[in-house]
């Protein structure tokens, strides 16, 4: 272990729910009143990132609860001919919190790159906004052994320029490609292995204190059953969670064993 447990303390825990592509604004309305109750005296930061055309009503409906609401992606630049785009800072204006970059899904389907999920990033915390860094390796990557170099070059890459005051903004996502949506989930010793190993990457970056004050999420179908496993290793600071997130018990009782998990 890289570093002193004690400095679980110093990192908020965040159990963010990744929508996806699911829910219409009156679903997305539906489930935040039904989340809001089951997690109004959590402990730790809860957060929902629903589809675009939710962010609004999800906004309205959080209005006054301890629920913050973030978005699933945004453009580099602040404005102009990006057809089909939404810049950091029409996020911000509407009241966004969080947005999640680099999600292993954008990098399959879309095109992302290192490159532009560090555009992204540096956009997103220009604008004001806290950012979810997701990184993760291939199930073939893992088979030949090379895990430790994607994630290296993934958080050396996507964080590229951003400066140590930015990283108070920076939420990492280790997200393992294989577990995501999948229903295979990283054992915890797993996931406890390559959150230390970021945090080491995040030390060499930028110095033991702001290594040891950023959350390292776990992602990757994590649930209701496996979450307390997960999130009582000293590295796994929270998560990113899918499919759990569309289901308000489930995602309500990630967030009890989060909050079972930390001493603050
Ligand atoms: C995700 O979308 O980031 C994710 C981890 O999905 P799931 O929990 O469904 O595996």
């Amino acid at each position: 272990m890289l570093l002193d447990a004690l400095t679980r303390d110093m990192r908020k825990t965040i159990i963010a729910g990744n929508w996806k592509m699911n829910k219409t604004p009156a679903e997305a309305t539906a489930l935040l009143e039904e989340l809001k109750p089951l997690v109004a005296d959590a402990k730790s930061e809860v957060v929902a990132c629903v589809p675009f055309v939710d962010l609004g009503i999800a906004i309205e409906a959080a209005r006054d609860t301890n629920i913050k609401i973030g978005a699933q992606n945004c453009h580099w630049e602040e404005s102009g001919a990006y057809t089909g785009e939404i810049s950091a800072a029409m996020l911000k204006d509407i009241g966004v919190d969080y947005v999640v970059i680099g999600h292993s899904e954008r990098r399959q389907y879309f095109g992302e790159t290192d490159e532009t999920v560090n555009k992204r990033v540096k956009a997103a915390l220009a604008a004001g906004l806290k950012v979810i860094v997701c990184v993760g390796e291939l199930l073939w990557e893992r088979e030949c052994n090379i895990t430790n170099e994607v994630i290296a070059r993934q958080i050396k890459l996507d964080l590229w320029d951003v400066t140590p005051e930015e990283m108070k903004n920076i939420v990492i996502a280790y997200e393992p490609v294989w577990a995501i949506g999948t229903g295979k989930t990283a054992t915890a010793e797993q996931a406890e292995e390559v959150c230390d190993f970021i945090r080491m990457c995040l030390k060499t970056l930028y110095g033991l204190e702001v290594a040891s004050a950023v959350t390292i999420q776990y992602g990757g179908s994590m649930n209701d059953q496996n979450a307390a496993e997960l999130l009582a290793k000293t590295n796994v600071d929270g998560g990113l969670i899918g499919g759990a997130s569309l289901v308000a018990e489930k995602f309500a009782a990630i967030v009890k064993a989060a909050d079972a998990s930390t001493t603050y």
